[in-house]
């Protein structure tokens, strides 16, 4: 497989070589991870992990065609290998929860828009006992004056 990139770290971590080195030699799938981040595609859509900022690499990265490893680099790193199902499941749910927010904001327009129509009504109402207290204070004058109900 070619090179594709260098393994880029997020941000935020910084890590010396030797540093990134030792991290590497705490164990095999991290050596891994980081071999999957050069040689690997990265997907336009990050996974659960990796949208939780889980693991060092600033991509999420994945080896293609390789059943064992279905997971991205970050959660190969992390060690979270999960199965194909279970990676399309945790899209899934990221695109359920887009959705979620898509409804959310099309309720809060509604409400909205109610929340106006509401409140041009109050509007009018209020203009209308105005003037109903108006006619009152003309009323209750005119009694005052001529000692007789209108
Ligand atoms: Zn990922």
């Amino acid at each position: 497989m070619p090179n594709q990139r260098e393994p880029c770290m997020r941000r935020g971590i910084r890590w010396t070589a030797p540093q990134f080195q030792q991290q590497m030699n705490d164990s095999l799938p991290r050596v891994e991870a980081a071999l999957m981040q050069v040689v690997g595609q990265q997907d336009e859509l990050q996974c659960t992990m990796c949208l939780l900022l889980s693991g060092p690499f600033s991509n999420c990265v994945s080896v293609r065609g390789i059943d064992d490893l279905s997971a991205c680099a970050n959660c190969h790193w992390i060690q979270e290998d999960t199965s194909a199902i279970t990676r399309l499941s945790s899209r899934l749910k990221h695109l359920e929860i887009l959705q979620h927010m898509e409804e959310g904001t099309r309720l809060m327009k509604a409400f909205t828009d109610e929340l106006r129509m509401v409140l041009e009504s109050s509007q009018s109402l209020e203009a209308q006992l105005e003037g109903l207290q108006r006619r009152l204070t003309d009323a209750n004058t005119a009694i005052a004056v001529t000692g007789q109900p209108m």
